[in-house]
């Protein structure tokens, strides 16, 4: 007998006949004499659809009421998803995050789990009864609901694998594992067996939305084997593994991971003098946006041009405060770009193996893709292109670094 947390994604309980579809899923693990905590994402599209009523009275809604809106979509899936497994003679409960509960920092809309209670899990679960949780959502310690930021719900299901000490956490979803890339933008995108936490963590960090990087986080932290499967199909889905030895067989890049949430800023004929960094970049920290990429021209005649990547969220705020910033500053002028991409190689490989940013320039460069950024850190590159290269550069890259799938 195994206990196992599944979480079930948007996709999966997006109508009333795949919400029935998870609970005959459910069901089937629970006769074969597992205990089963399931987690459950709201429906499919609900949660944007609450955000969008939230804009239509307000364009600065105050996050404790966006978190009471936003959580209301796990409230129906639990419910709904329960009623599918006692109507099929499946004893189950559901259970809001504040129910359980699961205690979070005061940080609304991005809340972090401090702390699971599972006494009444347990007694659930020793009843015999499969247990339905709400993803995504918690409640700090005055009782308001807090939630943890858009796909939050792996982190709930790993959150709660560690609090019970489950023998594996399982994510559900609409494709059958971790693929090298985006299986939706390239068809030659190949399933992996297994990916270590420390790749899993940056693929995750660098735009690939199939687990929170939160999830990854903390099933490191807390040793949760974590396996990522498909809804619809059977299989062995992706294993999420603890960093192996270095191996010389494994490919040099594991997978490419991108994303076109970011706009790029630069502040033109900056006054090249100490200090300027600060200047640029204090006002926009202050105002709580967080800067990604930055790069600093060398100076030429007392000035240089400074260049940042921040959320696209964020750019027309941005803008604003450099605006400000400029005049303060006597700087030249302000330019800003917010169709980029940004495409990151993710792989441990990159430790034992030289050579991967020039391979990765030199296809770019075939394929008349112009380099707007770069960065690079142990087990990554990443660079930055117009937003409208993206998907041609993700599929050379792909078959560059003999990522393909070969049947
Ligand atoms: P869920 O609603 O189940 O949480 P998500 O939409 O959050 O599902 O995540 C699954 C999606 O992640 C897939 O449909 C796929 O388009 C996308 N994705 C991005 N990168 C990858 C990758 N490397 N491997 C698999 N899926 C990926
Ligand atoms: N429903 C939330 C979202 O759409 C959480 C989740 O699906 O994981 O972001
Ligand atoms: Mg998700």
């Amino acid at each position: 007998m195994a206990l196992i947390v599944q979480k079930y994604g948007g996709t999966s309980v997006g109508t009333v006949e795949r919400i029935k579809a998870v609970a005959e899923k459910v069901a089937k693990f629970q006769r074969d004499g597992h205990q089963i905590v399931v987690v459950v994402s709201a429906m499919s599209g609900e949660t944007n659809r609450l955000i969008g009523l939230s804009q239509e009275i307000t364009a600065e809604p105050t996050p404790r009421e966006m978190d009471v809106l936003v959580s209301t979509g796990e409230q129906v899936t639990i419910a709904l998803l329960s009623m599918a497994l006692n109507e099929i003679g499946q004893p189950a409960r559901s259970y809001t995050g504040a129910q359980i509960p699961i205690q979070t920092d005061n940080v609304h809309m991005k809340a972090r789990i401090e702390k699971i209670d599972e006494l009444k899990m347990r007694a659930d679960l020793n009843a015999g009864r499969v247990i339905v949780v709400a993803g995504f959502q918690g409640v700090d310690f005055d009782g308001n609901i807090t939630t943890l930021g858009r796909g939050g719900s792996d982190t709930t299901a790993v959150a709660l694998a560690a609090a019970l000490k489950a023998d594996e956490c399982q994510i559900y979803t609409d494709v059958d594992g971790v693929y090298t890339t985006d299986p939706r933008v390239v068809d030659k995108a190949r399933r992996l067996e297994t990916i270590t936490f420390e790749e899993m963590l940056e693929m995750a960090s660098l735009g690939s939305k199939v687990l929170q990087i939160r999830s990854v986080e903390f099933a490191g932290k807390y040793n949760v084997p974590l396996r990522v499967l498909s809804s619809f199909q059977e299989g062995p889905g992706t294993l999420i593994t603890v960093d192996d030895e270095v191996d010389m067989e494994k490919p040099v890049i594991s997978g490419i991971a991108f994303t076109r949430d970011e706009a790029k800023l630069t502040v033109r004929n900056a006054p090249d003098t100490p200090g300027i960094a600060y200047k640029i970049l204090g006002p926009v920290g202050e105002a709580n946006i967080e800067v990604d990429m930055i790069v600093q021209n060398v100076g030429a005649q007392g000035a240089t041009d400074f260049t940042f990547t921040v959320h696209r969220n964020e750019y027309a705020k941005t803008k604003k405060i450099l605006e400000k910033s400029i005049q303060e500053m006597g700087a030249g002028e302000l330019t800003g770009d917010d169709k980029i991409a940004k495409i990151s190689l993710v792989g441990v490989g990159m430790r034992s193996h030289a050579g991967v940013a020039s391979r990765m320039f030199d296809t770019l460069a075939k394929e008349g893709v112009n380099i707007e950024m770069i960065s690079t850190s142990e087990i990554k590159i990443s660079v930055v292109v117009a937003e409208k290269y993206l998907e041609l550069a993700v599929r050379a890259l792909h078959t560059a670094f003999e990522l393909d799938k070969t049947d």
